[in-house]
């Protein structure tokens, strides 16, 4: 597989880094961020790569040359006019030959390449997009995505949103098929998520690859220094999937929004106090957040799969507000008990992923690589704790919410908290309260 980098960017918003450089050259430990994308290519045997340079194009090729003294294989397409993020694609129809990765040059990222090539093969859109929850999704390009990872649609960070939605960020790195080529015009400045992407997303071709991996543009200076700390520190190798990942599994009602009994309506969501302060500090820890929810609501017909999404919708736009995300959630829409009326018949089974049941749990270790012995369970009720121990997670049960008044299982928890932000602290500062006899 070959990858093309947009390298042609002017990175307008780090002035005072990129004054005689363009963007894909700027340094982290005095090397250019272009430098780290490739050398992230080739660990995955990609070593023919495409570069497509503007502005000060010709320093970029001063410091690569042919990419021989970094074990690749460079060639250079230089813009004569701008022809914006895609134009230049069409002249590249004779280079590929098969699907190719396309990469913005102005982010820094380690990914694991294989797993993303997996996911594209096995989806058979035209293109494959990462996409991934940051801490400022309102200003932030936000894709629709579906349940099954299809992509419908791209609310622009520009247009006035009335509607709640995921955190779904697209971080600017693609695999396309190479038919993607018959979409761009000749000699017409084109930019490749309005012009190419979104003209595909209306054909149902585009699909969507989350993941938890490091990927960050440095479109501010804070952004910029805080990326500088994240490399040093190894945090950025850390988070590629290749490499276990430590996890804090949380559960939802009780433990991140307000315990109202079933929550089957947006309005019956409200986010517990101390929530924000707590996602803030994990978000920016080494550990990844990931909800296990029981929602027999769907089950017992209360709302469809699509009201209970628009529930997440909600938590998501509400924390996403506040500068805080979840890297993932998973619900069990499953109930055993049949003979209720009304009830969602295709639901009432006996599922493997009904807490305490670790189902969901799996399913996300297998999605990110999760080592459960460096990992918890954060929850409000004795099911909760069921489920970390069965899963052999550290358990800690909350005083939000139920807490752990339920009396479903007669089970410990490793250590109480009394709300989730000291749960988190406490993990972090591994400093546990001692557990009552
Ligand atoms: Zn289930």
């Amino acid at each position: 597989m070959k990858a093309v980098i947009l390298a042609g960017g002017m990175g307008t918003r780090l002035k005072e880094y990129t004054k005689d450089i363009p963007k894909p050259l700027i340094t982290i430990n005095e090397r250019p961020i272009l430098e780290y994308q490739i050398e992230n290519l080739k660990n995955y045997g990609i070593k023919d790569i495409l570069i497509i340079v503007g502005y000060l194009g010709f320093k970029i090729k001063e410091y690569f040359g042919d990419g021989k003294n970094f074990g690749v294989n460079i060639e250079y397409f230089e813009e004569n006019q701008p022809l914006g993020t895609a134009g230049a694609l069409y002249y590249l129809k004779n280079t590929f030959t098969e699907d190719f990765i396309l990469i913005y040059g102005d982010i820094i990222f380690d990914i694991d390449v294989y797993k993303f090539i997996d996911f594209h093969k096995a989806n058979g859109g035209i293109g494959t997009l990462i996409v991934h929850p940051n801490n400022h999704p309102y200003d932030s390009d936000i894709l629709i995505v579906d349940e099954n990872q299809l992509v419908k649609g791209i609310a622009k960070k520009n247009e006035k949103r009335n509607f709640f939605y995921n955190n779904c960020v697209n971080a600017g790195i693609f695999i396309f098929k190479k038919d993607l080529i018959d979409y761009v015009l000749k000699d017409k400045k084109q930019d490749l998520e309005k012009d190419v992407v979104l003209n595909l997303i209306g054909k149902e071709e585009i699909y969507a690859y989350r993941t938890t991996e490091y990927i960050k543009d440095m479109g501010t200076p804070e952004r910029y220094e805080l990326v500088k700390k994240h490399m040093e520190s190894g945090f950025i190798k850390s988070r590629n999937l290749s490499s276990k990942q430590k996890a804090i599994f949380l559960d939802r009602d009780g433990t991140i929004n307000k315990y109202v009994g079933l929550v089957y309506n947006p309005d019956q969501l409200i986010i517990e106090d101390d929530v924000i302060e707590a996602l803030k500090l994990l978000n920016s820890s080494e550990y990844i957040s990931i909800v296990i929810t029981n929602q027999p609501i769907i089950a017992r017909n209360l709302c469809t799969i699509n009201q209970l999404e628009e529930i997440h919708r909600k938590m998501e736009t509400i924390l996403g507000e506040q500068g805080c995300y979840l890297d993932d959630i998973f619900y069990c829409p499953h109930h055993p008990d049949s003979g209720f009326p009304d009830e969602n018949k295709i639901f009432k089974i006996h599922c493997d992923c009904r807490k305490p049941a670790i189902g969901l749990i799996e399913k996300a270790v297998g999605k990110y690589n999760i080592d459960l012995s460096k990992s918890f369970f954060i929850g409000d009720t004795t099911v909760d704790i069921q489920t970390g121990k069965n899963a052999n997670l550290k358990t800690i049960l909350l005083a939000t919410g139920e807490g752990g008044k339920d009396n479903k299982y007669m089970v410990k928890p490793d250590f109480y908290a009394e709300n989730l932000s000291k749960a988190i602290n406490s993990i972090l500062e591994n400093n546990f309260e001692e557990v009552m006899v």
